[in-house]
């Protein structure tokens, strides 16, 4: 358990907090290690295997990565990222990783405790973010090392925990349970508030903040907080945001907290806001858009092998995740997606048959088992470029295929698992002044928050940042880089660079 309200310094009786990041998932841990003085140096004789990489490197080797210019250094590299610090970093971390090798990683990392600086990460569950809502049992897509943190191997951790991988891939569990230990083990808590939910981000006009101005002045020298007075001029340029939520104790009671901070890292990543059909009858109580409550229908019995069918629609992977499930448990299942089977687009014609064999025989059952040729495959039909159309009270989905013939099937539930959205309506306007196209919705794949590439600071919002999905990185291995380059600029902003 995380000790939490003597973390958070109320904003009438404290000076306002240099960093507040608000997500405790992957991105929100990594910059939290990062800011807690934690320096990756380059390792005295190690040797990166691109050749040009391994010259920059070698020409300030005692200057810290993080100390670098990220820009210089990342130029030329290439791989799956389209962020250059993302490539930077995870070469530095897994040198090889995209040519199958397994060299150690080049960094070496000094805890300096004088270059850390005070920051908290708020978060709605333990620190591990999406990955204690993923469901349990489901196994990542990427490797094992692919979902590691900086200096603490994945493999290591599961060595000693006894437990192993599979298929070289880790379960959500055992993700989530490692993040929560790699918080632990860095010494990270003291900056983690869990159970904290953020509802309002706001800029501080002078005007509105006059009181707080005077009542700094008033002074409290018993601040959790350690850093130098503010200018005055800070305040009144209107150069701190204030962060308004709440916290859930354990005995579920909320209460109210409001803080002040210089800088605020976006970090809240994609997983909370489940896309929506947008069709009539989507708000019955049988139409679900999360896969844990079909695993929560069949542990209460509610759907079986003799019920009428599950509607499954969408044809990515937490899709195709719950169709293993329910086949698992011989549920009957109509799967509805609007693609062809064999788009390109379709996440299973990218996946290597070999390293996902679980999602390839789903693949093969769309294929192979469609409402217009019967099958080898019991309990499940697939109805490829299908759109729903509406939902009825009485448990019946309406289709409609691509030539506009309408179909009719009765149904037990239905689940809508066709992704994700960011849920940012704590910012004004939904942040969608932030995005790179300011008149459409957040989106981690189609319309990003526009940052600058080299320090992940919004590009609309001087001392807003934004990392992970948020900021298009949609792996793990790939939102460490966004952390680097945060923490990099921010310890500029701090001057706590070394001379
Ligand atoms: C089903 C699924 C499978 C995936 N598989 C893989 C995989 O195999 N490999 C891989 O690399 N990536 C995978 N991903 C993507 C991966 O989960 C993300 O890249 C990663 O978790 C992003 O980290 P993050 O810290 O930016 O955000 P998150 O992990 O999403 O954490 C953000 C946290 O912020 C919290 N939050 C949001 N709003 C607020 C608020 N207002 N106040 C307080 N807290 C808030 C959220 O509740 C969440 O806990 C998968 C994602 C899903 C959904």
């Amino acid at each position: 358990m995380y000790p939490v309200l003597n973390k958070l310094p109320n904003k009438s009786d404290s000076k306002p907090l240099p960093i507040v990041v608000i997500g405790n998932g992957p991105s929100g841990i990594c910059l939290s290690y990062l800011l807690s003085g934690y320096i990756p140096y380059i390792k005295r004789g190690s040797a990166h295997p691109h050749p040009i990489l391994q010259r920059k490197l070698e020409e300030t080797p005692e200057v810290p990565i993080i100390d670098q210019d990220l820009e210089y250094l990342s130029e030329g590299l290439e791989g799956r990222s389209q962020s250059p610090v993302a490539l930077l970093f995870d070469t530095l971390l897994r040198p090889d990783t995209d040519f199958g090798g397994t060299a150690e990683s080049v960094l070496t990392w000094w805890h300096e405790t004088n270059r850390a600086i005070p920051h908290l990460v708020l978060g709605r569950n333990p620190p591990g973010g999406a990955w204690h809502l993923i469901e349990g049992s489901m196994i990542t897509l990427s490797q094992g090392e692919w979902m590691g943190l900086p200096d603490l191997h994945l493999k290591d951790w599961m060595r000693n925990k006894r437990r192993g991988l599979r298929n070289n891939r880790a379960t959500a569990e055992d993700i989530a349970q490692y993040y929560q230990h790699y918080v632990a083990k860095k010494g990270l808590q003291k900056n983690f508030i869990c159970g904290t939910i953020v509802t309002s981000v706001r800029k501080v006009s002078p005007d509105v903040n006059s009181s707080y101005e005077q009542q700094e002045h008033e002074g409290n020298s018993d601040s959790f907080w350690d850093f130098p007075e503010k200018e005055d001029d800070q305040i009144a340029n209107g150069n701190l945001f204030q962060v308004d939520g709440f916290i859930k104790n354990t005995n579920g009671c909320q209460q109210p907290f409001s803080v002040y901070a210089e800088n605020v890292v976006l970090a809240t990543g994609t997983y909370d806001s489940p896309t929506k059909l947008g069709v009539n009858g989507e708000d019955l109580p049988f139409v679900h858009h999360k896969l844990s409550a079909l695993e929560e229908a069949v542990k209460n019995k509610r759907v079986g092998m003799t019920s009428d069918p599950v509607l499954i629609v969408g044809a990515g992977l937490t899709a195709a995740d719950a169709i293993l499930f329910a086949h698992h448990c011989n549920i009957p299942v109509i799967h509805a997606f609007r693609r062809r089977v064999n788009d390109p687009g379709l996440i299973f014609n990218q996946l290597p048959k070999m390293m996902y064999p679980e999602y390839h025989k789903v693949h093969q059952m769309m294929k192979e088992q469609s409402v217009t040729c019967p099958g080898p495959y019991e309990c499940y039909i697939s109805l490829p470029e299908h759109h729903v159309l509406s939902f009825t009270e009485d448990k019946k989905c309406i289709f409609q295929d691509k030539s506009g013939h309408q179909k009719v099937f009765n149904i037990s539930m239905a689940f809508v698992l066709i992704g994700s959205n960011p849920n940012l309506s704590f910012l004004p306007n939904n942040g969608i002044d932030l995005a790179i196209d300011n008149e459409q919705p957040v989106n981690s794949k189609r319309n990003p928050i526009n940052v600058d590439p080299f320090t992940y600071e919004c590009v609309q919002e001087k001392g807003l940042y934004a990392v992970g999905p948020l900021a298009g990185d949609n792996f793990v291995r790939f939102v460490q880089g966004g952390a680097l380059a945060v923490a990099s600029s921010l310890l500029k902003k701090a001057n706590k660079n070394p001379p």
